[in-house]
């Protein structure tokens, strides 16, 4: 079954990213004179990732086939994370690699793989170089079999098994029929809050931050900016609470209020209102929660 899969010829990463049906256009935006193959920004990497699908490169002496299937057990995350005397640049291929497998276990994309045959450099030896002799596509899809909080990933040969029942079809017709869409009529006395200080808040952080752009100030998300929005996303959170405050409101100079703001994505803003028992969260509580959440490694 394995020896199926073992390449014979030499082609091209380019070519072999192109058949797995990812763009390579970009690979020929490059400053000095060179052909699109050889494009250095590319043509080194282990992984590429496509709108619907990754592709990944795994050597051939480390598949295995057991019970009927064909597989690679592997943890870039933590190569990246481990070998130091590795250079930057191979433990950003690593970590890159861990990304594309995160990306399709998270979207169920299927993962097309460039099988590589050559002597692979060895872990412990800082000397050696991997060198690939053969490379070819293999034509049908991988997936993520298995991905644990370490990293520890299992891919597998064969495409994504169907997604699990949620409800049966019994319980989905027991839950009968949902009315929605109908007007109701509200009446509210809510606390304002005054625009134009938002607004003033968000061009102060947007100036302060590097791009010029604001970001969440827990985990740093600003929206794309090539993307064309009706509004900004990220919002302003008042750390004052406003239920104390006299029924017609209270003046506060830019100085003070600007000291009770906080500029968060829609996420970390959900989260700081979350708190079990009312109140919100502080900005120190948020800031350690979020990271702790983020799986990949920064190389
Ligand atoms: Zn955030
Ligand atoms: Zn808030």
């Amino acid at each position: 079954m394995l020896a199926e899969l073992k390449p014979q010829t030499k082609f091209l990463v380019y070519d072999l990213v192109s058949q797995a049906g990812v763009d390579t256009s970009d690979w020929a935006n490059y400053a000095r004179p060179t052909v699109p193959a050889s494009n250095p920004k590319y043509c080194y990497n282990w992984s590429f990732e496509g709108v619907d699908r990754a592709v990944v490169c795994l050597w051939f002496a480390e598949m295995k086939h057991e019970g009927g299937v064909t597989f690679q057990c592997l943890n870039y995350r933590e190569i990246a994370a481990s070998r130091r005397h590795w250079n930057a640049s191979q433990r950003k291929r690593a970590a890159g690699m861990d990304h594309a497998i995160q990306l399709s276990r998270n979207r169920r994309l299927p993962i097309r793989v460039i099988v590589v045959d050559g002597s692979r450099r060895s872990d412990a030896d800082d000397e050696s170089r991997s060198h690939v002799e053969r490379r070819t596509l293999d034509p049908e899809p991988w997936h993520v079999a298995a991905y644990d909080d370490d990293g520890n990933c299992r891919l597998q040969r064969g495409p994504w098994p169907p997604p699990a029942e949620t409800f049966t079809p019994v319980e989905i017709a027991a839950a009968g029929s949902f009315a929605e869409g109908a007007k109701v009529e509200i009446t509210a006395q809510i606390r304002e809050r005054c625009q134009r200080l938002r607004e003033l808040a968000r061009a102060h952080f947007a100036k302060r931050s590097i791009d010029g752009r604001l970001h969440c100030a827990v985990c740093d998300w600003a929206p794309p900016p090539s993307f064309a929005l009706t509004g900004p996303i990220v919002e302003i959170h008042h750390g004052l609470g406003i239920g104390e405050y006299p029924a017609d409101g209270r003046a506060l100079t830019f100085e003070e209020a600007i000291q009770h703001l906080t500029p968060l994505c829609p996420n970390c803003h959900r989260i700081a209102h979350a708190k079990p028992g009312g109140g919100t969260f502080t900005l120190d509580e948020l800031k350690r929660g979020v990271k702790s959440s983020v799986s990949t490694t920064a190389v």
